[in-house]
């Protein structure tokens, strides 16, 4: 029920789950993390607290610059490692928060297009969603912003693409989403707190916004496509 995305200059990982660590708060019954690995999507997941995940990451560790993190508050699909996000494609990650309503036309309209299922959950139908739409054509952008206005509920979203080091996505329906800007970095997060450790420059995404983070800033984008401007506030910060 908590949502992190760092694109970043050095190894995230860490960063990744001291912010999640923040959301604790809101509670959860697993968490994960996915990065990308010399352009390659890679995850580690696990039930329970996030000293789990941790424990993964130093059995495992992941080093790549960009990722996204999770903790999950299962509503689809019981709370185990299978269950748990990000969910991914060979395209895609992709960490949700809420609940996705028509979840199960979209996957019996995937299933019927030859997508194989491999979760209980609601948001892997966002996953293979916006995988479909690029194995037919469009890009990343292109194919987050065909998807989005096909889904139902309140959720916020954060996604990171096979082989783009440059650039996550994330978006806002019903749920929360807050950029923070960096020195060279930036941040997505489900509140201002879990990003107060590197940040004090908030903006919040409207409803129905969407964004396309890079190092150096975010556009952020209506639901109708339009680029918009949205006020960023200076936060006090807490270590
Ligand atoms: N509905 C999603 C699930 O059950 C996301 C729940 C959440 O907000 O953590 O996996």
């Amino acid at each position: 029920c908590g949502i992190v995305g760092i694109v970043g200059r050095s190894a995230v990982a860490g960063q990744v789950v001291d912010a999640l660590r923040r959301l604790e708060y809101r509670g959860y019954d697993s968490a994960g993390i996915a990065t990308l690995e010399g352009g390659r999507l890679e995850r580690r997941r696990a039930e329970g607290k996030l000293s789990n995940l941790q424990i993964k990451l130093l059995q495992n560790p992941l080093s790549g610059a960009i990722g996204i993190g999770h903790t999950r508050w299962a509503t689809h699909g019981r709370p185990n490692e299978t269950n748990a996000h990000p969910h991914a494609t060979e395209q895609l990650a992709v960490v949700h928060n809420g609940i996705i309503e028509n979840f199960r036309e979209l996957k019996a309209e995937l299933a019927a297009e030859g997508c194989v299922f491999e979760t209980e959950t609601d948001t892997e139908v966002v996953a293979q969603l916006v995988s479909h739409l690029m194995r037919s054509g469009l890009g990343p952008v292109s194919a987050v912003e065909a998807a989005l206005p096909r889904l139902r509920g309140a959720f916020a979203l954060a996604f990171l693409f096979a082989g783009r080091e440059d650039f996550l996505i994330g978006a806002r329906h019903g749920a929360p989403l807050a950029i923070g800007f960096g020195d060279g970095e930036t941040y997505l997060g489900s509140d201002a707190l879990a990003l107060a450790p590197f940040t004090n420059q908030i903006t919040y995404l409207d409803e129905g916004d969407w964004t396309i983070l890079t190092r150096d800033g975010a556009e952020i984008r209506d639901a109708a496509g339009h680029v918009v401007a949205r006020p960023r506030q200076t936060i006090a910060t807490q270590a």
